[in-house]
């Protein structure tokens, strides 16, 4: 027999003259690699550790130093908080415990009702289990044997999932056995509980079998599981932190937006809150013009026939809202594209308009389940900064370098300093011929290497008729959110017999990119209030000063002031209430408005300010004049910080 040739992560070619494990493996490269390894990956495909090499793959260890072994432990951490579970109440059926993002979860059918105090008994049992370091061991059963095994413990849930998986032709299942407690899994698991060094149980919920409201509810334990203490206490912190920041908690404090349940999952802004959505929106309204795009005002509702082109009847119809008028069917327009190919299609085009960028804030309605909105997160009523970029393919390379450097004004004024670029490439089901798919993956990627930035590809994640850029932006506290995105399309102009006459002459069809940087204002709403805590800089702030009187002998100063600021378009109050100086403050602090203006008789005598900064400096004698000047130009660069802040 020709030994066995292992291709390691840095090309280095190893020969295996027997089969051996994965673990057998990273012991003969070192001891210390043999001891950290979690997990391996053949052929990309993450295993046991005690997979047996036998044949010729690339393989890479995955060791607890690796973000990869964190979708292992946190399986496993699964296992181990069901098995907890059941040892101290038997009667208690499991169903099923997937990894999720940030940590795991698992489905219980329990009679007993779980308090958030059963968590703490849940993980000093799970300590236990992991102490005693039993080794996590894979067994493949015949699918006849494994579901009278978990018929005779009364596991139905995991009988129906057996059967399940006899119907789809499966002939055995493996078993994962951690001491006498084993599970229906296909791993990859972690070598022995002792692996399990930082875990924490997080919260209960309730959720369906299945996720199907006719089937019975269960209860759901999250929690989550990290490779070392450190990183596990830095995660607890950002929960804590992204808790103090809650959109939904501070849209109530700061009065940004409300809901009602006649209007389910549609936002309706407050005053303040629309403060800050107009003045987001006027900043890409300015950009607009800047960047070569035109903007558009497009209709809400159409007749289905639009959406029988444009494909979404068929596609998308369970997102849309319908109504009847005059007998014909309209639906609520779900995105802006249908509308915009109507109005290219309104003239004929040649090759020197393009590109053709348009751009539309209409409002869009999304019928999302119920079950998946989310305060901002998801809305069904919202509106975006949608545009589409009619374009040449030969033009693509181009606008993606626009597109990105648009992109990066936006989020730098925003004060989003670090985001990452997705490069999503063909799905495996998909639209177009693959040489259009050629054109288009190769277009984009050449915009992406002219940038020269980092970008990474997610081979197989593109739309269904082309692939895509998403743009995943980094908040204040560390948490990614998918914002920007930038979509080619070739089938939607292909469906809508959409033109342009070519240099030859002759018509060609254009390409369309679908493109928004902030996505729904909605959300990114929801994202933005989070990431600046509710302290919005002062361009965006809905009070950008509040003036406070010391005593009503300040009263007509205080009023004079507050209109000649006014009067320059600063949205100021004044606050002349008949309470303390020091309350307030406070007031205005927890409103967390920028800039307190303090009257004193000083203050009127000498025609001052005494300005306070939101953290708390104070200067005193700065004219009105002074103050005015120094806020507009804060206000005109957009700027984070105060402009007072460095006096
Ligand atoms: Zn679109």
């Amino acid at each position: 027999m020709s030994a066995i040739k292992i291709t390691l992560p840095d090309n280095s070619i190893r020969e295996l003259p027997k089969a051996v494990s994965i673990g057998e493996f990273a012991a003969m490269i070192g001891p210390g690699l043999a001891k950290s390894a979690v997990a391996g990956k053949i052929d990309g495909a993450l295993v046991d550790i005690r997979t047996i090499l036998d044949k010729n793959c690339k393989l890479e260890i995955v060791t607890l130093q690796n973000p990869e072994s964190h979708e292992v432990i946190r399986h496993s951490a699964a296992h181990i908080m069901a098995q907890a579970v059941q040892e101290i109440w038997p009667e208690v059926k499991i169903t099923i415990g997937p990894v999720i993002e940030n940590g795991f979860f698992y489905d219980l059918d329990s009679p007993r009702n779980f308090v958030p105090e059963d968590l703490e008994k849940i993980e000093k049992a799970m300590q236990k289990i992991v102490e005693v370091n039993h080794p996590i061991t894979k067994e493949m059963v015949p699918i006849a044997k494994a579901i009278e095994i978990f018929k005779k413990m009364g596991e139905r849930f995991k009988v129906e999932i057996i059967e399940d998986l006899k119907t789809k032709g499966e002939v055995e299942v493996s078993l994962y056995h951690q001491g006498n407690w084993f599970d229906l899994c296909r791993g990859p698991h972690v070598p022995s509980t002792g692996f399990l060094k930082a875990f924490k149980l997080l919260s209960i919920a309730g959720a369906y079998w299945r996720g199907d409201e006719k089937n019975p509810m269960l209860q759901r334990i999250y929690g989550t599981a990290f490779s070392n203490k450190k990183d596990l206490e830095a995660y607890l912190n950002q929960l804590e932190e992204a808790k103090k920041r809650d959109h939904r908690k501070l849209g109530k404090e700061l009065n940004l937006f409300m809901f009602h349940p006649l209007a389910p999952a549609m936002p309706f802004f407050f005053p303040k809150g629309t403060v800050i959505y107009n003045e987001i929106m006027k900043f890409i309204r300015e950009l607009y013009v800047e960047h070569g795009y035109e903007e558009v005002i497009t209709p809400q509702i159409y007749d289905v026939d639009l959406y029988h082109t444009s494909g979404h009847y068929e596609n998308y119809r369970e997102n849309m809202y319908f109504t009847q008028i005059d007998e014909r069917e309209f639906s609520m327009k779900p995105m802006n594209c249908p509308g915009h190919c109507l109005m290219y299609s309104a003239g004929r085009r040649s090759y020197r308009e393009l590109p053709w960028r348009v751009a539309d804030f209409g409002r869009l309605h999304r019928n999302e389940r119920a079950g998946v909105v989310h305060g901002l997160a998801r809305v069904r009523s919202f509106s975006q900064d949608d545009a589409h970029i009619f374009c040449r393919v030969d033009q693509i390379p181009d606008e993606i370098v626009k597109f990105i450097s648009f992109l990066n004004q936006v989020y730098t004024t925003l004060g989003f300093d670090k985001y990452q670029v997705f490069f999503s490439t063909r799905p495996e089901k998909r639209a177009g011929s693959d040489k259009n798919w050629d054109k288009a993956e190769n277009a984009l990627e050449t915009g992406l290497k002219n940038l020269k930035i980092d970008y990474k590809i997610n081979a197989g994640d593109g739309a269904f008729y082309g692939p895509k850029l998403d743009v995943m932006v980094t908040d204040a506290i560390g948490r990614a959110w998918q914002l920007g995105t930038l979509q080619c399309d070739f089938t939607m102009p292909e469906r809508f017999k959409l033109e342009y006459i070519g240099e030859d002459n002759k018509p060609h069809i254009p390409v369309m990119l679908h493109r928004a940087i902030v996505g729904s204002f909605e959300r990114f709403l929801g994202v933005y209030i989070e990431h600046c805590a509710g302290s919005f800089p002062t361009w965006v702030a809905p009070v950008q000063a509040v003036l406070i009187n010391i005593t009503s002998n300040q009263e007509a100063y205080t009023k004079e002031v507050e209109q000649m600021l006014r009067s320059e378009g600063l949205r100021v109050t004044a606050d002349l209430r008949n309470e303390k100086l020091g309350y307030k403050i406070r007031e205005a602090q927890l409103q967390k408005v920028p800039y307190m203006l303090i009257i004193g008789d000083q203050e009127v005598q000498n025609r001052t300010l005494s300005v306070r900064l939101k953290a708390g400096k104070e200067l005193k004698g700065i004219a009105i004049d002074e103050f005015k000047t120094k806020i507009l130009t804060e206000i005109k660069a957009r700027s984070l910080t105060s402009i007072f802040a460095d006096v």
